[in-house]
């Protein structure tokens, strides 16, 4: 039986669209691209919507948006996809990770808190939370370290804890972006994620809930970062000004029409895309929840709305997910190690001294998690094939 990791979802129809649009010669800045944004408006009841090439340089821009520069500090989870904190690396902006939840792998609201309080109380503070790299920053008088920015990642398609973090970052005047590249859809407390930051990221990456090939979406509700947003996509062009004006430093990012047409009928069937996932993760919980030595992943309350973005279960330890996935393997069962922690990455520990031991949490849960082929066109009969070779595996370890 083949089977996938992750597997894109495309209809006959889709592909039709796609080859009208190449039918038509209109490739990009055309009329398939406003759609696309207008109805990614409506579907989360932003203001506005800016498609861009993918979800990592929809990160890029929010950064920009937010004024991050040099020397700038940016809180953000350490366990997550590599995106979320290279976006202000690009500006020279300083990581300050927080540790996450154990049982969400979403960052942990009580932590940034402490960390804001002791950066405001003393300067002394701060060393606690640089990069051990960077901490002799915090002697210099002439510094000037502010934290400016959030990046909150909603991990595997859960809400982090976003209302409290909302509440967070207007207390302390910093903005807040979301990553919601996993989680299109989720509803935290009955809110759609995207709704809480000054500006949110969705990206369409094959492997995600609804795919554009490579696309992404910035949404906000702020004027004026909408208009900054689509100028730096386009060049740095004025929306008044001709092809060959150029206002500011910009890119490309626009997203190309082939992409947006296929991304606007993808959005149109979002809801059916996001149950076939549901229905997928339910026969996985179904025969999963009483296999010793798994865990499954923890909903939290808030949580009333899940976006399954992966299949993610947690192994009794190291040695027992590595075993786990080298024995699936071998019978052609694809799985991935999901996450690597950010900070455990090689560039990050030779740029900023980072090390095993600095965020723990974030640690184990990188050693014992693994994210099980899924996808909404999973069948139940490769689900039961993965599940029992799963519980092959786990018995094998034990009897080894
Ligand atoms: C997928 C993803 C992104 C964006 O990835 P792209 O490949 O650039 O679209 C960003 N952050 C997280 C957490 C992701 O999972």
């Amino acid at each position: 039986m083949h089977i996938s990791l992750s597997s894109p979802d495309i209809s006959s129809e889709e592909m039709a669209i796609v080859k009208g649009v190449l039918r038509s010669g209109s490739l990009s800045i055309g009329d398939k691209l406003t759609k696309f944004e207008e109805s990614f408006c409506a579907y989360i009841g932003s203001e506005y919507a800016i498609g861009v090439t993918n979800g990592t340089s929809g990160l890029h821009l929010s950064i920009l948006a937010a004024g991050v520069g040099e020397n700038d500090l940016v809180i953000t989870s350490p366990y997550s996809f590599i995106a979320s904190a290279n976006c202000f690396l690009y500006e020279k902006a300083i990581p300050i990770f927080i540790d996450v939840e154990a049982d969400t792998g979403n960052i942990r609201p009580d932590l940034i808190e402490e960390c804001l309080h002791d950066i405001e109380r003393s300067k002394k503070y701060i060393q606690k939370y640089l990069p051990p790299s960077y901490k002799c920053m915090a002697n210099n008088r002439s510094a000037r370290l502010k934290v400016k920015c959030m990046i909150i990642v909603h991990i595997y398609g859960q809400p982090a804890q976003i209302g409290q973090i909302k509440q967070i970052s207007q207390e302390h005047d910093i903005w807040l972006i979301e990553d919601a590249c996993e989680a299109i859809g989720a509803k935290h407390n009955n809110e759609k994620v995207g709704r809480f930051g000054d500006a949110a990221v969705f990206g369409f990456y094959p492997n995600k809930q609804m795919t554009t090939g490579e696309g992404g979406m910035i949404v906000t509700n702020r004027e004026d970062w909408d208009v900054l947003l689509r100028s730096l996509r386009n060049q740095g062009r004025d929306k008044s000004g001709d092809w060959l004006s150029h206002s500011r430093l910009g890119y490309n990012y626009r997203l190309d029409e082939m992409s947006a047409a296929l991304g606007l009928a993808q959005l149109m069937r979002i809801e059916e895309l996001l149950s076939k996932r549901e229905r997928v993760a339910a026969w996985y919980n179904e025969r999963l929840k009483s296999l010793e030595s798994i865990t499954l992943l923890n909903l939290a309350q808030a949580t009333t709305r899940m976006s399954w973005f992966v299949y993610v279960i947690r192994a009794y330890d190291t040695k027992c997910r590595n075993y786990i996935v080298n024995a699936l393997k071998e019978i052609g069962i694809p799985s991935r190690i999901y996450f690597s922690p950010i900070h455990l990455q090689p560039y990050y520990m030779s740029t900023f001294g980072y090390r095993r031991g600095d965020f723990p949490v974030a640690e184990h849960l990188g050693d014992v998690s693994l994210a099980l082929p899924f996808s909404s066109t999973m069948t139940k009969s490769q689900v039961d094939y993965v599940c029992d070779n799963l519980r092959k595996c786990v018995s094998k370890y034990w009897r080894r």
